[in-house]
């Protein structure tokens, strides 16, 4: 059984056949899919996919990128949105909903007519927010982050919810979570994994060697595998093509090739650790 541990199966990309993608992965050895709102509007559409489909799980959350403009052309799914602490704590809320996210900080899309501070600024403020939404629902976090790991670290050690003084795994769930996507060093990594929090690969990891020493290095306990489709399609398949859950395996050979295991181990390691995060 496999898991995508992160994968936005509501999205317009998927309206004309979700029910065929979602019912191929299910066939094919999926165990469980993981949704991700990413907005008001993806927030509640994760949340009735949960619901119309056994095994998918959602989360709700306000991306950093619909903070501010990031987006020359605007498309539906890109506007802008303000925060409300008592909109997401109802979302959260929901019984289908396992995890906060994704939510976090990135840097990476500003261009010179971004006031940056102040972005930044609101970026932190409502991850911080975000924080206590997780604490109050005692569910995890799924932590969107670029070029921003070390605000994050520091946003994370903080957080008031969640006492230092005793191991990270012990802390609640609310405290816990997994950086998506993660592009950073091996070093940044043991950062997050000191905190008790996982990372989470995709197809990124396929395009390259770059993250080889990264997944040598790590434990297989302390790794998610993800697709975050529709977008970053594994290799061999063809990159611009739509991703889709069941494309996780290429995630998981990957990783089974670095680091000298079977796929199966990948699989049965990853996906134990993916249901003991979001209790499914
Ligand atoms: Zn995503």
């Amino acid at each position: 059984m496999i898991i995508d541990s992160h994968a936005h199966v509501h999205d317009e990309k998927f309206d004309d056949d979700r029910g065929d993608v979602i019912k191929r992965s299910f066939d094919g050895g999926m165990g469980a899919i993981i949704t991700i709102g990413t907005n008001e509007k993806t927030s509640h559409d994760a949340i009735a996919v949960a619901k119309e489909y056994e095994g998918v799980h959602a989360t709700v959350a306000l991306h950093p990128l619909h903070l501010f403009d990031a987006y020359t052309d605007l498309e539906e799914e890109e506007v802008m949105e303000e925060f409300d602490y008592d909109k997401y704590l109802a979302l959260a809320q929901d019984e289908d909903v396992v995890a906060i996210g994704e939510v976090g900080l990135d840097y990476h899309h500003f261009n010179e007519t971004h006031d940056i501070e102040r972005i930044k600024k609101l970026q932190k403020q409502v991850f911080t927010e975000f924080l206590k939404i997780a604490g109050e629902v005692e569910k995890p976090l799924i932590i969107h982050c670029w070029d921003g790991y070390e605000d994050v670290l520091e946003i994370l050690r903080q957080n008031p919810l969640c006492p230092t003084d005793i191991s990270p795994l012990e802390r609640g769930r609310g405290c816990r979570g997994v950086i998506h996507s993660f592009i950073g060093s091996w070093k940044t990594a043991q950062k997050f994994y000191d905190l008790g929090f996982k990372i989470g690969l995709n197809g990124i990891i396929t395009y390259s060697e770059s993250y080889d020493k990264l997944i040598r290095n790590s434990s297989i306990d302390d790794i998610l595998i993800e697709t975050d489709c529709p977008y970053l399609t594994p290799a061999p398949l063809e990159r611009t093509s739509r991703n889709e859950p069941l494309n996780v395996k290429y995630v998981a050979k990957k990783i089974a090739e670095v680091k000298n295991m079977t796929v199966e181990e990948v699989i049965e390691i990853t996906s134990k650790s993916t249901k003991e995060l979001f209790d499914i």
